[in-house]
């Protein structure tokens, strides 16, 4: 670790914005309530936030009515300069890297060197990414019949709701707010109740880099009172959420019964991962686990069904034992440790719950399987064999550090299994058989397939669910249709010469 990032480890994050943010200016709720967020290692207040609602939101879209309305700066500005705006806050986050990554590691329990490495490194692309899109947003001319011309337009959906969650917030706020601005919405944000520290900083990057008053507006609070307003809207055109599937039905609903919102879901899974007798084993063990443990077990697409072909079964789960024993759970500041604390309290007890039902269930606890240490919200990585499809750690989102192994013959089986559940976000296999390799990927329905590798994640590579686990892509050229309507244009041609 460079003497740089070691001073940022040794220094706590100061807190510098904990209201909400409409129209470029810090604001108390109309309200006048906060709440508090936590600090997930040890459970105590790190601040109080601004708790917006109803009325905030109300205020946001009235701020970003107008910084939509035709002839504002933000619709007159050249699509060159929308994308210089998105490089000058890339810039800023990367100036604020280190400051950023300890913000998130404090609200969120994340390690630093995840933190630093992984999502600041994937939030500074993703933006980067979406800035070179701004002035290459473009439309067809189109070969009607008759003696019409025929163009389209690729123009912003308007004002747009994002509502994202705790377990890569600086992240998911990128993923949202990229593709939005780069095609030219306005945006009222809502971040996760349990870490809204780094979405507010990011606030402030935003005034500083010159986006317009208005254009993005973010909205600390709670989902049910704030988030719900957002969905509920009838001049929000769209809405984009990241988080569970409950919520995601409730969303589309919310939607559906208020103005038939655009929406965009991205919600949880049940991935399989499936290791073939061929595989590399040392190599699959260590992406099996980093496919579950990594970010605590928080990821939407943790690979948390792993299939293992029966030949290789015993030796697998045994490899995958010791290094799950071997995973270090502490501090996350620590730059040796793995695994810092789960993101609060509900999800801890979630998880300790699914681990107890998976005991019951006759599921083999293989290792872990209990709190760690007497503080915050730890909990030791944990792996269970001999798990069954109908067992309820075979069949629910854990979001948490515990790895089910099961076993499976052939490969029509695992297919079959692999594709028995209402999700479909991801699937990896593990396989020298290219044959084999390409009948798992087109035949398993997930929106991503990773071959011999796991959570690859690109700015350039889209990413979304199919059934359950979402709707629309995020990322990639294709994330850039959630944020566009197309209009087609034609004119009457009156000379017929040509
Ligand atoms: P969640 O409630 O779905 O939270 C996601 C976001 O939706 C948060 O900003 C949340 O606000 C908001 N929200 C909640 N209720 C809402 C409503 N009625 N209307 C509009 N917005 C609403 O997820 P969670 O409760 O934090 O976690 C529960 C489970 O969801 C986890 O155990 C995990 O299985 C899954 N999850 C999945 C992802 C993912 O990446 N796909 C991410 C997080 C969680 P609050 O902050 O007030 O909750
Ligand atoms: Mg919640």
């Amino acid at each position: 670790m460079s003497d740089a990032k070691k001073k940022c480890v040794d220094a706590p994050p100061e807190v510098k914005y904990t209201k909400i943010l409409i129209n470029n200016e810090w604001r108390d709720s109309v309200s006048g309530k906060t709440f508090p967020t936590v600090d997930p290692c040890t459970g105590a207040k790190i601040c109080d936030v601004a708790e917006g609602d109803k009325a905030d939101v109300d205020l946001a879209v009235a701020a970003a009515k107008k910084a939509f309305a035709l002839g504002s700066d933000w619709r007159r500005m050249d699509a060159s300069k929308r994308g210089r705006l998105l490089n000058k806050l890339a810039d800023l986050i990367e100036r604020d890297r280190e400051y950023l990554a300890k913000l998130e590691t404090l609200d969120n329990g994340k390690p630093y060197s995840d933190s630093y490495n992984a999502d600041l490194d994937l939030t500074i692309k993703c933006y980067r990414y979406y800035a070179g899109f701004s002035d290459k947003i473009q439309g067809k001319t189109i070969p009607v019949d008759g003696d019409f011309f025929t163009y389209t337009r690729h123009e912003p959906v308007g004002i747009v709701g994002q509502i994202i969650p705790w377990n890569f917030p600086l992240l998911m706020q990128a993923w949202k707010l990229g593709p939005a601005l780069t095609c030219g919405n306005v945006v009222i944000l809502k971040p996760a109740e349990q870490t809204p520290l780094t979405a507010l900083y990011v606030g402030s990057l935003l005034i500083e880099a010159g986006f317009p008053a208005g254009v993005v507006n973010i909205i600390p609070g709670y989902g049910p009172t704030a988030g719900a307003a957002i969905s509920e809207h009838m001049e929000i055109d769209k809405v984009a959420f990241t988080g569970s599937t409950e919520v995601g039905h409730i969303i589309m609903q919310a939607a559906g019964k208020s103005n038939i919102k655009n929406i965009t879901l991205e919600m949880g899974g049940k991935s399989p991962n499936i290791v073939f007798a061929d595989a590399d084993l040392d190599y699959a063990v260590e992406q099996a686990h980093f496919a579950l443990f990594f970010n605590q077990g928080q990821c939407c697409c943790a690979g948390s069904r792993c299939f293992v072909e029966e030949s290789i079964y015993d030796e697998f789960v045994k490899k995958s034992v010791a290094r799950a024993k071997k995973r270090k759970v502490g501090d996350p500041l620590d730059p040796s440790v793995e695994q810092g604390p789960q993101v609060d309290k509900e999800q801890f007890d979630k998880i300790l719950g699914l681990i107890e039902s998976g005991k019951q269930e006759g599921a083999k606890l293989e290792c872990g399987g209990n709190r760690h240490g007497d503080k915050g919200f730890f909990v030791e990585p944990t792996v269970f064999s001999a798990v069954k499809d109908n067992m309820r750690i075979a069949q629910e989102e854990i979001f948490g550090p515990v790895m089910q192994i099961l076993k499976f013959k052939d490969i029509n089986e695992v297919i079959e299994r692999a594709n028995t559940t209402s999700y479909g976000l991801a699937a990896a296999v593990y396989t020298r058989d290219i044959d084999k390799a390409l009948t798992i990927a087109n035949s398993v329905r997930a929106g991503t397939v990773w071959v011999n590798c796991y959570d690859i994640f690109c700015a350039q590579a889209p990413f979304g669910g199919f059934r359950m686990s979402g709707s629309g892509r995020e990322l990639g050229e294709y994330g850039l249709q959630q944020y566009s309507e197309v209009k087609c244009v034609t004119i009457k041609l009156t000379q017929k010469n040509s």
